[in-house]
Parts: C-alpha cells; structure tokens; sequence
C-alpha cells in the first residue's frame, strides 16, 4: 500500500502553540504519521508568541507571498517551517502577523472568525501553490471546520484536490466557532448561504463547526463513549440532532499518548526516574513535589495532584461540599496547577490559605511542573462533567498516579475501576455528577491507599496500560484509507 499524503490542520501543535490537548494530539498523530512513512504537513498559525520564542523558523521554498483572496480585500502569508522535534515531519506555519500576532492564541476580537478562515483558506492556497495533493486534509475543531466547504466551493474547480477527502475530528464540541452572519461577505461565504446551516441562518449566526459537519466526508471524535454522547441532548450542546444525521459517518478513537514525552522511565523534565519494575524513584518524586509546593513531607499521606484548565467542563464545583472535608479530617496534601475562569481560581486559593500545610496551587499554566505532579502525586483527580478523551487520567496512569474519574467520555474508556477482590482495574470511578458521589470515591480510593500491597498492584496495573501512538495511530490510518479507498 502506498504512504499517504496527510494534511493535518489544526489551530494548537506542541510544543510551539498549546493551551490543551489538542496540542499534543496533533504532535503525538503526526509524528506517528511520519514514522509510519507517510507524507506529512501540519499546517498552524504563526503566532506572535511563536515568532517572538526562540524557535527557528524558515521561509519555505516556493510558499512566499501567497495572496490569499477574500471578497474586496486579498491577505498576504508566506510559510515557514520548523521540524516537529523528535521528527522529520515539518510544521508549517501560516505567517501573517496582522492576524496572528495578538497577545493569546484565542482572542475576543472582531476579526476572530476571519483568522481561523484565513488559516483555512491558506492551507488550501499553500497546496495549490506546492502542487501538493493530498488524499486527506485533516481537520481539527472549529478553527479548521471550513477547509470542506471551501474546498467544495471555493477550491472546487481545482483538479489538485478531485481525489482529496477531508476529516472532521471533533476534539471538544464546547467550542463550536459561531458568530453572527454579518461576517460570511468577510470571510467569502455570503453568497454560500445553502451550504449552510439554515436554522442557524435564521437566528442570524453561523457556525464553523456544524459546516464542518455538514460538509466533511467523515467525522470522527477522541474516544467512542463521547461519540455516543455528543449524539444525545445531555453532551451535544446543540449539535446532537445534526450529529445523529451522520451518525454512520461518525467515529471515536481514542487519543494517543506521546510516552516520549510522557514516560517516567525517561522525561527529561524530571529529577527523579522510575518504571514499573523499579517503581523506587517515585517516592523520590513525591518529596521532591512537597519540597516545591512547600508543603510537609510525610510519605503515609497521600498527595492528589489537580493538573487542568479550571473550567466548568472539569467539574471542580464538586470540590465544594467534598474536598474540604478530606481536608478537615486527613493527613492529605494537594497539589494543584491550574488557570482559568476566576471563581475556580480564587476557590483554590482559599483552600491554599486555609490549609496552608495541605494545599499547595499554581495559578497558571508550567508545562514543568505538569510533570512534576503527575509523578510526585499519589492520586489524580479528573472529576469532569464531560471529558472528549482527556490525557492527563492517561499520563497519570503511566506516572503510577491513580486517577479519581467520573466515568464519561474518554475517562469511561480509559480507566478501568479498581477491584480489590480480583486485583484488576487502574483507578476509582463515579457516575452521578455530584459532590457526594465524588465524596464517596475519594473515600474508597483512601481506604485502598492504606492497603499497601493492593496499591501496588493498581499503580502497577495502569503504568502498563498502552496508549502509544502506535496502536491509535494505526487506527487513523486505516479511517484515512477508507476514506479515500486506498
Ligand atoms: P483539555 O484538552 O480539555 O485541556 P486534556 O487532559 O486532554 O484536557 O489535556 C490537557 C493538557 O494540557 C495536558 O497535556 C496537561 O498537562 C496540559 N495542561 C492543562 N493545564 C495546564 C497547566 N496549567 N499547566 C501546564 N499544563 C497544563
């Protein structure tokens, strides 16, 4: 069989531009991809923090100057490339300060939607302008959600893309790009209104996802219990009816782990090493973390680790009536790294000041430190409300770090509930999202940390659990060849 040529566009890769997993998710396909032989390019924005780092970039040949055309105003990029480390496989960068070089990633501003179709649109023009085919653009969330369309409108009569499939992978369906319809003349899409979603239409608004999933050949989502949800009024946040539509064109794979990046046997970005076989080095790792957060070290109280965006989507509101108590009542500690909507912010930072000697926070975002708590930690706590795959229940089971999960999205498919009887499972799970339910688990998950020889046997059991790339990767590959019959 032959390689395939991939186009994987997507608005965050690591480690250039990150603020979740979606970051590591392209990494971690593309890197597989490349190792597998395939012909690869990642397509990002050059963000100012990019341009402004010390990542070096060049100009690539014969992608200079390309004059992208929207209706009354042509946008210049050029692209430059930089190798994605631990890889041949090239990120291509959309260079176009104008658009690009604001203080965030994301921004509020009123030209959002046209830089997310502006890095559309320059994927599609920087092909043409390569002659490069490809069997399949991948595209990622809202922010790439256009390529389909553009390519059955805008790109139509191109014979470059006759063979050219696209996929739609819906890594969080919170984010679904809308804004009002008075932009569509901005970005070229006025006079494509029948491609659109009419009831949106009406309402006067229009949405980069939903066209995505009006338009891509195939769907797919980051774990198969979250393919199931976003089909359901409870998890599709307003897509579900449209979603059920697709249904047989919608798939779940769950995400992979880049255990070069995440393996304590060997992360560069920590002190102390161990594996499941010589486990020693962990213990070594806890202290360390206290020493850093400035907490107490006592190796009989257990550490929970807290990594995460801090927004509603992550369930720390169930922290309230559960998480004080323990605090109350145990010889704990609690790490937590973390930014976000205030409220969750200030919430940890009173239980920081009000157990000093037990919490310790982070306010902000240390890809460092990430580690650090993944692996110094004893239990992970990950309690969402909806969860599209989630990594971090995924390192902290390589990290030795049991996770606390509520069993949705790819939490469910990833953990496996602890059996003392039986010995099987890698971690604790509760269904109801509610504070005693969690209350509940961290209760058991205290009763197992006492029996000292089970809790071996579950850090054990989750450090060799296999996420690799390498099996979810070849998942991708055969979707792409169905896809395009190869
Ligand atoms: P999501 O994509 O919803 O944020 P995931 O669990 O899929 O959640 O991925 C989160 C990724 O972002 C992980 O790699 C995690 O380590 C990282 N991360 C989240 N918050 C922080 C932070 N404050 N500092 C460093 N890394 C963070």
């Amino acid at each position: 069989m032959r390689p395939l040529r991939v186009c994987l566009a997507a608005s965050e890769v690591s480690p250039f531009a990150k603020t979740g997993g979606l970051a590591d998710v392209v990494a971690g396909l593309g890197r597989f991809l490349g190792r597998a032989g395939h012909e690869v390019r990642i397509f990002v924005p050059l963000y100012q923090r990019v341009a402004k780092s010390d990542v070096e970039t060049t100009p690539l040949e014969g992608a200079q100057a390309i004059d992208v055309k929207f209706p009354g105003r042509t946008i210049r990029c050029s692209i430059r490339t930089a190798p994605l480390p631990n890889s041949d496989v090239l990120v291509h960068f959309v260079d176009c300060p104008e658009l690009y070089h604001r203080e965030g990633l994301y921004t509020d501003d009123g030209d959002e939607s046209l830089r997310f179709a502006m890095l559309c649109r320059a994927v599609l023009d920087t092909c043409q302008r390569l002659s490069w085919s490809p069997d399949v653009v991948h595209c990622n969330d809202w922010h790439t959600s256009l390529i389909p369309l553009y390519l059955r409108t805008t790109y139509h009569w191109d014979r470059l893309f006759s063979n050219t499939k696209t996929l739609l992978t819906i890594h969080n369906i919170g984010y679904q790009g809308v804004f009002p319809d008075s932009q569509l003349a901005a970005i070229g899409l006025d006079d494509q209104r029948a491609h659109l979603h009419h009831g949106d239409l009406r309402d006067k608004r229009f949405a980069f996802l939903k066209t995505g999933v009006l338009h891509a050949n195939k769907l797919s989502t980051v774990s198969v219990t979250y393919a199931r949800e976003i089909q359901t009024s409870e998890f599709g946040m307003g897509m579900e009816e449209l979603l059920q539509t697709r249904s047989s064109d919608l798939v779940g794979i769950v995400n992979g782990v880049d255990y070069g990046d995440w393996d304590p046997a060997t992360d560069p970005l920590i002190p102390h090493h161990y594996s499941a076989d010589d486990p020693s080095g962990k213990a070594k790792m806890k202290a360390a973390l206290l020493q850093r957060m400035d907490l107490p070290h006592n190796p009989r109280a257990p550490v929970f680790g807290v990594v995460s965006r801090l927004t509603s989507q992550k369930g720390f509101e169930l922290f309230a009536d559960s998480i004080p108590v323990f605090l109350q009542r145990e010889d704990m500690r609690l790490c937590v790294l973390g930014s976000g909507e205030s409220k969750h912010e200030s919430y940890f930072q009173w239980l920081r000041d009000t157990w000093p000697q037990k919490v310790g926070l982070y306010r902000g975002f240390h890809n460092e430190l990430a580690h650090w708590i993944e692996a110094g930690s004893d239990v992970f706590l990950m309690p969402s409300r909806f969860e599209p795959c989630g990594l971090n229940q995924m390192y902290s089971l390589r990290y030795g770090t049991p996770p606390i999960v509520r069993r949705t999205g790819g939490l469910a498919d990833t953990v496996q509930a602890w059996d003392p009887t039986t010995r099987e499972g890698t971690g604790f799970l509760f269904d109801e999202f509610s504070s005693q339910a969690l209350a509940g688990t961290i209760d058991w998950c205290l009763r197992n940390w006492r029996d000292r020889q089970g809790w071996q046997q579950l850090v054990k059991n989750g450090m060799q659990r296999d996420f690799s790339w390498d099996r979810q990767g070849a998942e991708y590959v055969a979707l792409y060849r169905d896809l395009c019959g190869l």
